[in-house]
């Protein structure tokens, strides 16, 4: 269109003056506009809501952190300020309020505000006009986990969803951290951005978030932890260690590295420009909490060694994999969180099996692991998923969607009632890769159906997929109606079907069912007594009538105990009759039970000597 045209269009002169009077319409009303905008923009700038907090810990011997929120220029003259009650990647509702003392809010004069607790984890400052306010309160830190917070002389870490409260319906504003560590603490690690380049002439260490959820995904290392870096895929990775352990700086910088590469790998690009890994060296580790760009692993101090290390470099890889799969690859449930309550997903499946079958493949594909060692990993994940009494009772879908009651708060029936999603979902992760790859005679695999996940939701559309989008998104990746297989292995609880999968990629699997005479009680020894520990549903010991926390002292009139015991109940006969002396409850008496069996299935896995379907197993762990 040519300027003329427009100009008839808004023809609101006659003759010769109509393009001018238009143009000077024109500019009277892109005037006001502009007018307009910059009048929205000066008054977005006086409410535009600031959030900064403090971090403070004078005293670590007490376990408290303090902290300090403060608030400029919210309009509203109440404000509510929350606690989240979980950690996103740990699926228990844990709480955190009850660790928040000492709540008070005051405005710029120093004025006490009035605070009022309106739910468990919800606290209403009665404002009224004041510009300024801060919120103290102080936090009891005292779990060393990778999802919970801990302070002491040695230390502190925190898991930002324990310690930090949000500003009810802000938790989209930007904001400033200002850490002001203990005296006899020199560093500060974290992978949230520096404010400022260099420690403050105060000691304090500032930096900056783009909005709450950022805040929370970035833990802090906060002590004398040994700090060190390497430049692997493109990102500089920062590793700060607390804790005496036989690590070897050297070594990390190498295998650690390897391991960022082989994951990079299988999705071509690495998101992020700065990774940070904070690792705690204690005594029981606990294994890993994944965020966007970092990562806390909890591990043994002697970890580095042997068959050990290999799990470690594993648990690196888990951690690792995870900040493309679930941290962008994600359930729409899994982010932006809602941090007052369960956020339910049906796809831990997806999101920690597939992510534990990486984690032992990346091994196989770095060359830790040979072709031979990685199929007796996945031989022994199947074995154990398959003859597991809890496989036949809970679908994989139901494990995720109740992790919140029922994995996360195991108890002394959980093995009868429960299938964990790691390991079933790493099984399921194996057979749709081998779908993949036989489907595709063995151009594709499982990577690529990943890799499509993250063009098309989070790169394209940022968000996360339904239960139904990734169900559709994979049925039309294979090619293949997907139906029948979510209801019998992933809805329900049928044998997965090893055998016609695996022989499509040249692996051929046999199995061997067998029954053997069985008990079902597990009892441990402790402080001299041998106590039952589990009961098998349906079982031997079930149905004689013998409970969990029962002491057994005796066998057929024998008093016995421990390995003893043991032996002694496993030779007995199937149908053979025997009586156990047990005590509850601090009253003796005696059980008639009758030996019963347990059937076992053993799948074996072994590569087919097909030498057309031989390239498809070598496809499938091939080294990089
Ligand atoms: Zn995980």
């Amino acid at each position: 269109m040519s300027k003329l045209r427009i100009a008839t269009l808004f023809s609101i002169s006659d003759g010769d003056n109509v393009f001018v009077s238009l143009t000077r319409n024109f500019f009277c009303m892109y005037k006001r506009f502009l007018l307009a905008v910059f009048a929205v923009f000066i008054s977005y700038l006086s409410f535009a809501q600031r959030i900064s907090y403090e971090l403070s810990m004078p005293k670590p011997q007490s376990h408290y952190f303090r902290v300090q929120v403060n608030l400029s220029d919210f309009k509203e003259e109440t404000l509510v300020v929350k606690m989240p009650v979980w950690a996103p990647g740990s699926y228990l509702v844990r709480e955190f309020a009850k660790n928040v003392d000492l709540v008070k809010a005051f405005d710029e004069n120093n004025k006490p505000i009035k605070v009022t607790k309106t739910t468990k984890n919800a606290w209403s400052i009665a404002k009224g006009k004041a510009k300024q306010i801060r919120v103290n309160y102080e936090v009891y830190a005292f779990e060393l986990s990778v999802r919970t917070s801990f302070l002491d002389l040695s230390h502190g870490f925190v898991s930002g969803s324990g310690v930090f409260m949000y500003v009810d319906n802000y938790k989209d504003r930007s904001g400033t951290l200002e850490v002001v560590p203990h005296a006899s603490f020199k560093k500060v690690t974290t992978s949230l951005p520096a404010a400022k380049e260099s420690v403050q002439k105060d000691g304090s260490f500032d930096f900056s978030f783009d909005n709450y959820d950022q805040l929370v995904d970035c833990p802090i290392e906060i002590g004398n932890q040994e700090v060190f870096s390497f430049d692997a895929a493109g990102v500089n990775h920062t590793v700060a260690i607390y804790g005496i352990g036989n690590h070897q700086i050297a070594t990390l910088k190498q295998d650690m590295a390897h391991m960022v590469e082989t994951a990079t790998a299988v999705f071509g690009e690495n998101p992020n420009k700065q990774y940070t890994f904070i690792i705690h060296n204690v005594v029981d580790g606990q294994g890993g909490l994944e965020h966007s760009n970092s990562c806390t692993l909890s591990v043994n101090r002697w970890t580095y060694e042997g068959e050990e290390y290999k799990g470690f470099l594993s648990l690196v890889a888990h951690e690792y994999f995870h900040l493309w799969n679930v941290k962008r690859i994600r359930p729409i449930e899994l982010g932006p969180f809602n941090y007052d309550e369960e956020n339910y997903t049906t796809l831990l499946w997806v999101m920690e099996g597939f992510t534990s079958y990486y984690d032992e493949l990346l091994l196989r594909r770095a060359g830790i692991y040979t072709k031979d060692e990685y199929l007796r990993k996945i031989e022994g994940t199947i074995n154990y998923v398959e003859n597991a009494v809890g496989s036949r009772v809970q679908p994989v879908a139901h494990a995720s969607f109740d992790a919140w009651i029922k994995g996360y708060r195991p108890n002394e029936n959980s093995a009868n009632t429960g299938m964990t999603y790691y390991s079933r979902g790493q099984m399921l992760a194996a057979l749709i890769d081998a779908k993949i790859i036989a489907n595709s005679k063995g151009t594709k695999c499982l990577d690529h159906f990943l890799q499509h996940l993250y063009k098309t939701f989070y790169k394209e559309q940022n968000r996360g997929f339904s239960e139904m989008e990734f169900k559709q998104e994979l049925a039309s990746f294979l090619n293949e109606d997907m139906d029948d297989f979510y209801a019998r292995y992933i809805d329900g609880t049928e044998v997965a079907p090893i055998k016609s999968v695996f022989e499509k990629i040249g692996v051929d699997v046999s199995q061997l069912n067998t029954i053997r005479p069985s008990f079902g009680a597990t009892i441990r020894q402790e402080n001299g007594k041998a106590l039952v520990k589990g009961i098998r549903a349906n079982s031997a010991a079930e149905d004689c009538g013998l409970s969990v926390n029962d002491e057994v002292i005796g066998c057929d009139g024998f008093r016995m105990e421990g390995a003893d015991l043991d032996s002694y109940i496993s030779s007995i006969p199937d149908g053979q009759s025997f009586t156990l002396l047990v005590a509850r409850n601090e009253l003796y008496f005696e059980l008639k039970a009758t030996m019963g069996t347990t059937e076992r299935m053993q799948f074996t896995l072994r590569f087919g000597q097909d030498k057309n379907l031989q390239k498809l197993h070598d496809y499938w762990l091939r080294t990089q």
